[in-house]
């Protein structure tokens, strides 16, 4: 897979699974904009590494649910680089409760960060696409946006509504050589599933036939492959990395 000369923004790509996609794309040649929303350190850590790789690579601050941060975002990354060739929407977050113990805050909140976030960023970054006539987008989902999970009802609507998302943008834009698909993961190590209790974390093992959690690095190949032009006839698709959990 050979994306040199590409210029790739992964939203959340200074820690877990946006690092690893950040790195696989970098690896495979791309320059990358490393987006996070509060923990500088950690997105300098990933642009040095990338650096080393030999690939260039910028740490831009925003927060994905606020259009107007986003507009901001890609003036600097288009001043550093020109174009984005490839939109990964992998910032989300988790505010786990039982619906009757659920706020409208711990509602919203992941609306907009998980679904609000991947509108933003397609609205603005698709349009430049479709003047280009190329770009490739993915969307970070999840298998819970398939098959509900107790404890996530904000969190699997807004998964759902990403998949759908994925598939009208995909419908919208295919005449304009620009693909839109989504990965789902299921269980994959990360800051976010180290956070969960280990009752819930061996609940969700006892359900993956390959019987062990998924690393980043294998959400980030599947990624890699649908950034390239290997994956130029895919398009509106969901592809699980889920170690068999949903099928
Ligand atoms: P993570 O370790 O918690 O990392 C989240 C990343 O998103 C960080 O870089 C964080 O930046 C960034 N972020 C959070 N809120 C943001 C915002 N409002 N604007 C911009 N960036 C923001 O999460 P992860 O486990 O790697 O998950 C990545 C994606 O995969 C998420 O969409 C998640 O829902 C999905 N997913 C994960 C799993 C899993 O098992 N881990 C399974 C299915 C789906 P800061 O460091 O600055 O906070």
């Amino acid at each position: 897979m050979n994306l040199n000369g590409k210029t790739a923004l992964v939203t959340g790509g200074s820690r877990g699974i946006g690092k690893a996609i950040a790195l696989r794309l970098a690896e495979f040649g791309a320059n990358i904009v490393v987006n996070y929303t509060s923990n500088s350190q950690k997105a300098e850590e990933t642009v040095n590494e990338i650096k080393e790789m030999g690939r260039d690579a910028i740490a831009l601050q925003a927060n994905v649910a606020d259009l107007s941060q986003i507009e901001e975002l890609v003036k600097k990354a288009e001043e550093k680089f020109g174009n984005i060739d490839v939109l990964v929407n992998n910032a989300g977050i988790e505010k786990d409760k039982l619906l009757i113990k659920m706020t409208e805050e711990d509602w919203d909140k992941v609306m907009e960060v998980n679904l609000k976030g991947a509108f933003n960023c397609t609205k603005i970054i698709g349009r430049k696409m479709m003047r280009k006539r190329s770009g490739k987008i993915i969307n970070i989902t999840s298998v819970v946006g398939i098959t509900g999970n107790v404890g996530q009802a904000n969190y699997a609507a807004s998964k759902a509504g990403l998949i759908g998302f994925t598939k009208s943008v995909a419908k919208e834009l295919a005449t304009r050589g620009i693909t839109v698909n989504a990965v789902a993961p299921g269980l994959i190590k990360s800051d976010m599933t180290d956070a969960l209790p280990e009752a819930i974390k061996e609940q969700m093992l006892a359900k993956i036939p390959v019987g062990k959690a998924g690393m980043p690095e294998e959400v980030a190949d599947t990624v890699a492959f649908l950034a390239s032009e290997r994956a130029n006839y895919i398009t509106g698709q969901v592809i699980n990395v889920d170690g068999g959990m949903v099928m």
